[in-house]
């Protein structure tokens, strides 16, 4: 079939809007017509070419859509179901899926890196040139065919524009919070760079009761949002060294820090806001080979925790329609999440707000 996608043919162009065939899904594959994708700076980072990725390719990890047509092996009762794509659907086999870890799948991570769905080819063609999935999703595009368990089941009434973002961005800022770092009520809680991901953190910290929530982040309207949110205390960073501000709202530091934006100075400043014995949560991912230090003699005195976060240690299977419930039944509140609307067509101008930092979530409506 003529689907819509914006294909990226090289690092540093801008992504091209145009008519590719999509052939059909094949055994264990679902066709999913694609009603709103976020934008995740994991997409710019392709973009930009601070990550490799086979080209060209179809871009966009945090998809939703309704099943359209199933192939062999897929009951015919999933047409029509509404779904959240992920890009780590368990392969059940691995030792990471047997361990409960399915956020860390061998066989996601081998999808990624090929390009390719699980029989190792391409339903994406252009022109008769095949086009590479990114994650078994690609959802930038009107329609995408992914693994059957990539496709994830929601409730019909939640928002599209809010689906969508369990794919990537909240489940990764909540279960970071609720899972990775098993934060308990009544923990404090600092949250640096307030994003998408930052925001759904302050959300995840809310969710578990978690006080004095601080979120730090140098845009007014964000730390405004996570206010709304339900953060307790906002820092400007531009006002002195945030960890220093955090310090005096908290005596002695917080329990956990979470930093969202992937960058050293930050990273930093999350380790020093932590009190003794407290952990530091890495969650935003910088281009690859960057490092950051801390200091190793706190780190060692005073028994200082550090986690590396992927989806916040999510079982999608099981944490997506988890968290998809909680958003029908009014428990999470996501909306206030989506800064943007914008269709298809208009992905340069999405990817441009993404990029300025500006913005909650972008979601583009194929
Ligand atoms: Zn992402
Ligand atoms: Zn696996």
């Amino acid at each position: 079939m003529r689907i819509r996608a914006a294909v990226l043919r090289a690092p540093g162009e801008p992504l091209v809007v145009a008519d590719l065939d999509l052939a059909p899904p094949r055994r264990d594959e679902v066709l999913v017509r694609i009603t709103a994708t976020g934008i995740c700076r994991s997409d710019l980072s392709y973009i930009d070419g601070k990550w490799p990725t086979p080209l060209p390719i179809v871009l966009g990890h945090e998809g939703a859509g309704v099943v359209e047509a199933v192939g062999e092996g897929v009951s015919p009762r999933r047409v029509g179901e509404h779904v959240t794509l992920t890009f780590s659907p368990a392969c059940g086999a691995c030792r990471f899926c047997l361990e409960g870890r399915a956020n860390l799948c061998a066989d996601a991570a081998a999808g990624l890196d090929s390009g390719f769905l699980r029989d190792g080819t391409s339903r994406l063609s252009w022109d008769g040139v095949p086009v590479h999935h990114l994650a078994y999703v690609s959802s930038f595009a009107s329609h995408a065919v992914v693994p059957a368990n990539a496709a994830l089941p929601v409730p019909a009434e939640l928002d599209p524009t809010l689906a969508c973002l369990l794919g990537c961005g909240v489940t990764t800022g909540i279960m970071s919070v609720t899972r990775r770092a098993g934060v308990r009520p009544g923990d404090a809680v600092a949250i640096f760079a307030c994003g998408g991901v930052g925001l759904s953190a302050v959300i995840g910290a809310r969710l578990v009761s978690a006080h004095p929530i601080v979120a730090v982040d140098p845009v007014p309207a964000k730390r405004d949002l996570a206010l709304r949110l339900g953060a307790t205390h906002a820092v400007d960073p531009a006002l002195g060294d945030p960890a220093g501000q955090v310090r005096a709202l908290v005596p002695g530091g917080v329990d956990v820090a979470f930093e969202a934006l992937g960058r050293p100075e930050v990273i930093d400043q999350a380790f020093r806001s932590v009190r003794d014995g407290g952990t530091t949560v890495l969650i935003g991912q910088p281009p690859m080979g960057v490092k950051a230090g801390i200091d190793v003699y706190d780190a060692t005195q005073f028994e200082h925790t550090v986690l590396g976060s992927n989806l916040g240690g999510a079982v999608p299977a099981l944490h997506v329609p988890l968290l998809a419930r909680l958003a029908v039944a009014g428990v999470l509140d996501l909306a206030p999440l989506v800064t943007h609307r914008l269709p298809l067509e208009a992905i340069g101008e999405a990817i441009a707000i993404t990029a300025s930092g500006d913005a909650g979530r972008v979601v583009v409506v194929p």
